[in-house]
């Protein structure tokens, strides 16, 4: 079954400390398809410029788990590199953890959620460089409004769960479920970690509508059509909107903040 959305916002208000995002609850269920009745033709917009936003062209991520192939977490992440320019994300090099993805299987009734920080508010405390403006890139603020990084956390258990279940459905093996259920994980959170939401709207009913329309951050799309295994064309259309009012900056040197100044803006 998948939780209602109005369930899945509920369960948000337990992590009143941080924005957080939790989505996708797919234990397995019968294969539905959704009446195409008033489907727009075009490219649903998940972009939500409220969110704390990402200031940089870059992002590193860094898988810390084991259940998990991290080939199939990497896979699922850097889809967004291939349908998107505005923020480029790779593994962890050994600058910046910007996005941390581990197992936890405390989630509660879910595959899995992230949790993201703005300067101020960080799981760790906020970060030194909190209200202070970047050394080199003048208009960048390290505030209350930028995100700073952010967790992704994997119920494994959860989503070998869901593997299970999808599996016959698929018509592949449980591994090979297991390897689509993390790839579409890894790719939907990270969606989160661009600032963009959950959204509901398509339908598996006309496989075309939903192969040109379709997004990674509907969990329809993912499961019951069976076919997104990362970010879509889609996805990457509502990246720009993301950031569209909003500077992206090298992230070197712009991260470097000036501690002895405060921001002015
Ligand atoms: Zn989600």
């Amino acid at each position: 079954m998948i939780i209602p959305m109005s369930n899945i916002r509920n369960l948000l208000r337990t992590f009143t400390w941080t924005r957080t995002v939790a989505c996708l609850v797919a234990s397995c269920a019968a294969a539905i398809c959704w009446p195409m009745n008033g489907m727009a033709q075009y490219c649903p917009s998940s972009a939500d410029t409220s969110n704390y936003r990402w200031s940089f062209e870059e992002a590193e991520f860094i898988y810390t788990g084991t259940a998990w192939s991290q080939t199939d977490v990497a896979t699922g992440v850097e889809s967004w590199d291939n349908v998107q320019t505005s923020v480029y994300l790779e593994p962890y090099y050994g600058a910046f953890t910007d996005i941390i993805i581990d197992d936890d299987d405390t989630v509660p009734d879910t595959l899995a959620v992230t949790q993201r920080y703005n300067y101020g508010n960080g799981a760790y405390g906020q970060s030194p460089c909190w209200n202070h403006p970047s050394t080199y890139c003048g208009n960048l603020c390290f505030g209350n409004s930028n995100l700073y990084y952010a967790n992704i956390h994997f119920d494994p258990s959860n989503m070998a769960g869901s593997a299970y279940g999808w599996a016959s459905i698929w018509g592949v093996s449980d591994p090979t479920a297991e390897s689509y259920v993390v790839r579409m994980v890894a790719a939907h959170e990270a969606g989160h970690f661009m600032g963009l939401d959950d959204i509901e709207s398509q339908s598996c009913s006309n496989p075309s509508y939903a192969q040109q329309y379709g997004t990674i951050m509907n969990v329809d799309d993912q499961f019951y059509c069976q076919m997104f295994f990362g970010a879509s064309s889609c996805d990457g259309s509502s990246v720009p909107r993301e950031f569209s009012d909003w500077n992206l900056y090298p992230n070197n040197p712009c991260n470097e903040c000036n501690e002895n100044l405060n921001c002015s803006n």
